[in-house]
């Protein structure tokens, strides 16, 4: 089938991309963009499923560029609604006065919200929303402690940091970290009795540690992965949180919107959470994230009075909040949870060759949020470089960078889905592993 997917104009970096890094290298601090080794392509544009680098290449993007372009790159109704409201009211005065876009938003996410009578606040990055979220567990139960899950990715700034369960990320700023978070190991599917050890050993913690005010949880851990607990494991969570007076936060920056399958992977068991964190795909594109969470709980927070004591300069951005709603209802109106359930099929399908591979570990996966688990990370980094100059926008993940992830905005038509599942399939088959 040639669905002129991938169009492929010089080799992969093409020699634009290469003389852009190069300047990218003198004006970046360094710990940002891998410039060698792979040297990256540099994005020009975007549209739809498409990325077009500066060279010309045409990439089909199978990562939705982090799980943000759930609804296609540059959507034209988001772009329409960030356009008329730039030229309206590009900038609000954040917790001085408001606009009419933040509570039209907040009034939606109320209204999408997995619990009853939920309340909520914005904030600009995912970090941001899971510091708000742990700040209101605070003053919610006065426990100044979490618990959290090895491998665990919830952002990078501190508070964010305390949390997270990666250790390639603490490791550098173990000194800084005030060890605020006891971790347990996140349950895996593929070993049932994972799910009840873990809430034993859960239980057992929060005996011992009378600090913890909530648990932190990625219903499916994305950047670990794509790992997915057992069935009951999420409701068992819910339960001792229930019983210890415990909050339980999800952060759904990555699975929400439609991402698994449901509106939010919560659903998948009927869990409410507590504390919900939002952002990525909410907002297809401007900086935007929320935290939406129970009446009771918000309401920790005393009135606001003269100058809040949480707020941000853009809090609550006209724009993000006019592309928000742009996004959720394109969510809705494509009714993209449930196309993304039906994908769940298609991929699962196509990928099954590769469950007998002698270099693939597993291959698993939610709606539309996959992962190909590999022996040895080298061959993953071979398959994401590999499909890289073929045309193919994928993403290195797992603890270890074991897994390629597959995460395509959820507007995908099945045909090029199927198509560029193919190619990843003969990709892997040809690896070779890199000496
Ligand atoms: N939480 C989850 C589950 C994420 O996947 C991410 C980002 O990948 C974050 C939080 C952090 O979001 P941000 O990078 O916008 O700070």
């Amino acid at each position: 089938m040639n669905l002129q997917a991938e169009i492929l104009k010089t080799p992969i970096p093409g020699p634009k991309s290469r003389a852009l890094a190069a300047r990218l290298a003198k004006c970046e601090s360094r710990g940002v963009t891998t410039l060698k080794d792979p040297s990256p392509i540099v994005w020009a544009s975007a549209e739809d499923v498409f990325v077009t680098d500066v060279d010309g290449n045409r990439y089909v993007d199978l990562t939705a560029a982090f799980g943000v372009a759930g609804v296609g790159h540059s959507n034209p109704k988001v772009v329409a609604a960030i356009a008329d409201q730039a030229a309206t009211l590009m900038h609000g005065m954040g917790d001085v006065h408001p606009t009419l876009p933040r509570i039209e938003l907040l009034e939606r996410l109320r209204a999408i919200a997995p619990f009853e009578d939920a309340l909520g606040f914005l904030c600009s990055s995912g970090s941001d929303a899971v510091e708000f979220a742990l700040k209101t567990a605070y003053l919610s139960t006065g426990g100044p402690d979490a618990l959290a899950f090895e491998g665990a990715y919830h952002g990078l700034t501190l508070g964010a940091l305390e949390v997270g369960g990666n250790p390639k990320f603490r490791r550098p700023f173990a000194g800084q970290l005030r060890q605020r978070a006891s971790f347990v190991r996140f349950p895996d599917r593929r070993e049932p009795d994972s799910g009840p050890h873990t809430l034993e050993q859960i239980e057992k913690q929060l005996s011992k540690e009378r600090g913890i005010g909530a648990i932190i949880v990625e219903p499916i851990q994305g950047r670990a992965g794509v790992v997915i607990p057992p069935k009951g494991f999420l409701p068992g969570l819910r339960k001792l949180s229930n019983e210890r007076d415990i909050l339980l936060i999800f952060d759904e920056i990555f699975t929400g919107f439609g991402r698994t399958g449901t509106m939010f992977a919560c659903e998948h068991e009927t869990v409410e959470p507590d504390l919900l964190c939002l952002g990525k795909a909410m907002s297809a594109g401007f900086p935007l994230s929320a935290v939406i969470g129970k009446r009771a709980i918000m309401d920790a927070w005393e009135p606001a009075h003269g100058e809040s004591i949480h707020t941000s300069t853009h809090l609550g951005n006209p724009m993000g909040c006019a592309a928000a709603l742009a996004a959720i209802n394109l969510t809705r109106e494509l009714h993209l949870p449930e196309r993304a359930a039906s994908l769940e099929l298609v991929v699962e399908r196509e990928l099954a060759v590769l469950k007998d591979h002698a270099h693939v570990v597993d291959v698993r996966g939610r709606g539309l949020l996959w992962g190909i688990e590999f022996a040895d990370p080298a061959v993953a980094a071979e398959v994401v470089a590999r499909a890289l100059s073929l045309g193919l926008i994928l993403l290195q993940s797992g603890l270890r960078g074991e897994v390629v992830a597959i995460s395509p905005p959820l507007v995908i038509s099945e045909a090029l889905l199927i198509h560029a599942l193919s190619r990843i399939t003969t990709i892997v088959d040809n690896v070779t592993v890199p000496a």
